[in-house]
């Protein structure tokens, strides 16, 4: 037989064969490596062992003893039972199975077992069913009892004993070759255990103790891996000589003059971390991360003057048109009196304007092109464009994102994503390794909290008296119905009808508006522009306003059917008031019956204003699994870590990252070599032949 290797097929394993190789890819166990990167699910404490005299009935206890009997009956409805009787200086307990005669074979009067279960008593005796069994030799602990042993994720046809005795195999088989990954100056620094040892101990471990050391050093690989692959990723797209900025003209010190109000200190730090990257000679890839209405959208704006007072062009990118628009205006009225051409391309820019301006953006005419993502990507052709904003980013979209840099010739343009939604810092070091990160960590100053509340029908009252009373006040007010896609027809009825209803009875003689996804788009300018110049007091509308709308005015956001929303999502809406300077408030409204837990979910919302804190309690709700999306750009999902708890870990891993890219990208140096390799193997799609 061949000599087992990490990569062997699973099937040649002793014991395995063609069926259960099929149940084991199920499980998506390939390879004779793969068995050992089934990790547990948990592990059973069976190290502590229990004397049958003091095992009370319901205890899950670990008993050592004598085998005194063996033999098979068949019960009274006609199947096949198997009875032992095991004893030890305190007592008897009787071990039962049904319909597996072949186990009597290993059990003779006098064999040394160690049995695990639950007890019960049946007839004054003490007896377990179906026990988890090992049958004590001289070769050292056994895998199933007298240890903490591990519980695995199964599939039909595969059982746990099975498993576990397999993946022990595979262990022996693969330790002496195994070929430690991290080098060996690292492992110590970082006080890790090897290679060799984390598997053993994840699956075998001797102790809790010896189990943790070993999920760290996993956990640690799972997230250093990413980070590593993240970082050739930037240095295959962002690496390269980016346009150089000199020192800053003008511009910029004008229009900040201009403001009605100051720069928070986090809009000045990460501004300047901004300017060191485009002054640094390499091309910037920066995510800034902010809370919803921490004013990001001046910072793109403040950077895109930085590249525009060089004699550069930039684009600013909106995921829809309604916030392309509204970009567009807010940029245009900011630079007033600056002497920057600024313009605006969305789909329901007219034909011959649309061809006056790419004409314009071609010659270098256009200073800040404003528009949707798709547009501006697809037909946009602008000569010295130095800086790509990406505004409102909701998905991780590593392959979108890279796109937003390419469109010039020459040096390339430096990138900017501003993010939607703000994910826990730890999270975003893990995933966005390719990216540098800047934290908007602060609102601007005389905001004032959003109270939030979750409301009944009962209470519609109430909360019509709240719109009136905001609307008499002179504040405007959002109604929110949300759109399910499938059931879309049904719901915009509902908004529809509600919206009707609404003007037509309790909120009879206000100015109210409708604004949902399926209106034409030029309808649905007229309705938003309306309520940005305050002409319309209320404005029901589906989640078209969820991100990024800015209307200061508006002081009362209403959401019916809270429940259908995520946090996240319910976030975004809410900071669509508290912009201004008065009070605002936001109304959850739930006319049916909500689970426990989703009444728990809002409830923390409402006690919580703070979207960092939102988004770690939605990842702690739901997981880390999957919920950026990893997996759908290539990445293989973390098992083991959880970067919202292995904060610590994430940040070595980045930091350890960074130097050996510094130090050796391509990975030749002896003690560098295994990781090339891993890499490359586990992030072979990734990386697309990054790797030499
Ligand atoms: P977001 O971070 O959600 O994109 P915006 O950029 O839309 O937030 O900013 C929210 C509001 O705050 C806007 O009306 C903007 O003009 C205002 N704003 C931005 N910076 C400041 C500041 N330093 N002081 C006061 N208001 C500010
Ligand atoms: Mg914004």
């Amino acid at each position: 037989m061949p000599a087992v290797e990490w990569s062997s097929d699973v099937q040649f394993l002793k014991g395995v064969g063609p069926v259960r190789s099929r149940a084991l890819n199920r499980l998506g166990i390939r390879t004779a490596g793969d068995l050992l990167r089934h990790y547990p699910r948990r592990w059973l404490d069976r190290s502590s062992v229990t004397s049958i005299g003091a095992a009370k009935p319901g205890d899950d206890v670990t008993i050592a003893g004598e085998v005194l009997t063996s033999g098979g009956r068949p019960t009274q409805r006609g199947r096949a039972m198997q009875t032992i009787s095991v004893g030890d200086v305190s007592g008897v307990l009787f071990c039962i199975w049904f319909g597996q005669s072949y186990l009597l074979k290993q059990f003779r009067n006098g064999t040394k077992v160690l049995i695990s279960g639950t007890i019960q008593v049946h007839q004054g005796r003490k007896q377990i069913v179906h026990p988890d069994y090992e049958i004590l030799d001289n070769e050292g602990p056994g895998l199933h009892t007298g240890r903490l042993v591990p519980v695995y994720p199964l599939t039909s046809g595969i059982g746990q004993h099975w498993l576990r005795q397999r993946i022990h195999e595979s262990l022996d088989l693969l330790e002496p070759s195994l070929i430690d990954p991290l080098p060996a100056a690292l492992r110590r620094e970082r006080d890790l255990c090897s290679l060799g040892e984390a598997l053993r101990s994840i699956h075998f471990p001797d102790d809790a103790a010896a189990r943790d050391r070993a999920r760290r050093r996993l956990a640690h690989d799972e997230i250093f891996l990413l980070q590593l692959a993240m970082g050739l990723r930037r240095r295959g797209h962002g690496d390269v000589a980016g346009i150089r900025l000199e020192a800053p003209g003008d511009l910029t010190t004008r229009l900040v003059a201009n403001l009605p109000f100051e720069l928070t200190g986090a809009q000045r730090r990460v501004l300047a971390e901004i300017l060191r990257d485009m002054r640094g000679g390499r091309s910037m890839h920066r995510l800034v991360q902010g809370d919803v209405g921490s004013g990001k959208t001046l910072v793109a704006l403040i950077a895109a003057l930085f590249v525009i007072e060089q004699g550069l062009q930039a684009v600013l990118m909106a995921p829809t048109e309604v916030l392309a628009r509204q970009h567009g205006r807010a940029v245009a009225s900011l630079c007033a009196g600056l002497d920057v051409s600024v313009a605006t391309l969305t789909g329901s820019t007219p034909a011959a304007e649309r061809r006056a301006l790419l004409r314009g953006a071609a010659d270098g005419e256009i200073d800040l092109l404003v528009g949707t993502h798709a547009l501006i990507q697809d037909e946009v052709h602008l000569p010295r464009l130095g800086l790509a904003i990406v505004d409102e980013q909701h998905r991780f979209g590593v392959r979108q994102r890279s796109r937003a840099g390419q469109g010039g010739e020459g040096p390339a343009p430096h990138v900017l994503v501003m993010s939607a939604t703000p994910i826990p810092r730890s999270l975003a070091l893990t995933l966005c390794g390719d990216l540098d990160l800047s934290f908007i960590d602060e609102l601007p100053a005389g905001r004032q909290p959003i109270t939030t509340e979750l409301l009944g029908v009962k209470d519609d009252d109430r909360i019509h008296a709240a719109v009136r009373a905001a609307a008499t006040a002179g504040r405007q007010v959002y109604v929110v119905y949300p759109v399910i896609e499938e059931s879309e027809g049904q719901d915009l009825k509902a908004a529809e009808a509600e919206y009707d209803l609404l003007r037509t009875g309790p909120l009879q003689g206000l100015e109210v508006g409708l604004l949902h996804g399926r209106m034409k788009a030029k309808d649905k300018h007229a309705v938003m522009d309306s309520f940005t110049r305050g002409e319309l007091q209320v404005l029901v509308a589906t989640t078209v306003v969820e991100v990024g709308v800015d209307v200061p005015n508006a002081t009362l956001m209403v959401i019916h059917h809270p429940d259908r929303f995520g946090l996240a999502q319910l976030h975004q809406l809410r900071g669509r008031v508290g912009r201004g300077e008065h009070a605002s408030s936001c109304f959850l409204v739930s006319d049916r019956w909500l689970a426990a837990e989703t009444r728990e979910r809002l409830l923390m919302f409402c006690a919580t204003g703070d979207g960092f804190r939102l988004a770690e309690e939605d990842l702690r709700r739901r997981g880390p699994g999957d919920v950026m999306g990893v997996r759908q750009h290539g990445a293989p999902a973390f098992r083991l870590a959880n970067p919202l708890r292995d904060v610590e870990l994430v940040e070595l891993a980045r930091t350890d990252a960074r130097a050996i890219l510094d130090a050796d990208p391509m990975f030749r140096r002896p003690d560098h070599r295994a990781l090339g390799i891993m890499l490359q193997r586990e992030y072979g799609r990734l990386l697309l032949g990054t790797v030499g």
